[in-house]
């Protein structure tokens, strides 16, 4: 059985493996309520509602608990040499983020990335920390915040309000200014980059980014 991967424009045709958005995310929710981060999640509008690109991560969700599943990634990463987990959804599960880790570990000429707010539930220190040690791979604690506040050595990416409110100690994103795609940049997949910011966009988005401001 093959496992299923998306292949998006945004990232120059790297391959991805993916969840449902906020299905998966259960650290979006915090105190009853979603965070501002996840309150303007592109997951969850536009082209994220079609049919076909919720099937394929409504089925990855039972495909993981397969015996073989980790065997299938390793082979179909066979030939890639980035590769994005999560373009949407989490790690909702201890056992899927273990079986994360040993593609990792099976498929050292891939530079990983791995973006989660898992990293709030204490049983993941583990198995993230597993991940974090390995050369290949690059592990992005995100923020919850939409106006580039984070904690260093804890958060490797920040939503910030525009480019221009990018700070010393961020990498800023520059897909923005490239048509929404990463054209040629990998910073993202590079561990030795601390701390990415993502310009905001969309309409939600700024609209959550304007109602905190005022706040
Ligand atoms: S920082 Fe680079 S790799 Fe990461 S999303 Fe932006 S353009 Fe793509």
């Amino acid at each position: 059985m093959s496992v299923k991967l998306s292949k998006t424009s945004k990232l120059d045709g790297i391959l991805s493996w993916s969840l449902q958005a906020r299905d998966t995310c259960p650290a979006s929710i915090e105190n009853g309520e979603l965070v501002d981060a996840c309150k303007g999640c592109y997951a969850v509008n536009g082209n994220y509602r079609f049919p076909n690109v919720k099937a394929p991560r409504e089925f990855n969700r039972l495909d993981w608990q397969r015996l073989e599943w980790a065997d299938d990634m390793v082979n179909a990463l066979e030939s890639s040499r980035y590769f994005r987990w999560f373009d949407s959804g989490d790690v909702y599960a201890l056992g899927l983020a273990e079986k994360i880790l040993e593609v990792m570990k099976r498929t050292p000429w891939v530079k990983h990335w791995l973006p989660t707010r898992m990293h709030k539930f204490p049983k993941y220190r583990l198995v993230l920390a597993a991940m974090k040690s390995l050369d290949n791979v690059s592990v992005r604690f995100s923020s919850d915040s939409v106006t580039g506040e984070y904690i260093k050595k804890l958060h490797g990416s920040v939503i910030i309000p525009t480019p221009s409110d990018v700070t010393k100690n961020m990498t800023l994103c520059q897909a923005y200014a490239n048509d929404g795609k990463c054209n040629g940049c990998r910073a993202c997949y590079d561990k030795s980059i601390p701390l990415i910011a993502y310009p905001a966009h969309g309409k939600t988005m700024n609209r959550v980014i304007m109602l905190k401001k005022a706040a």
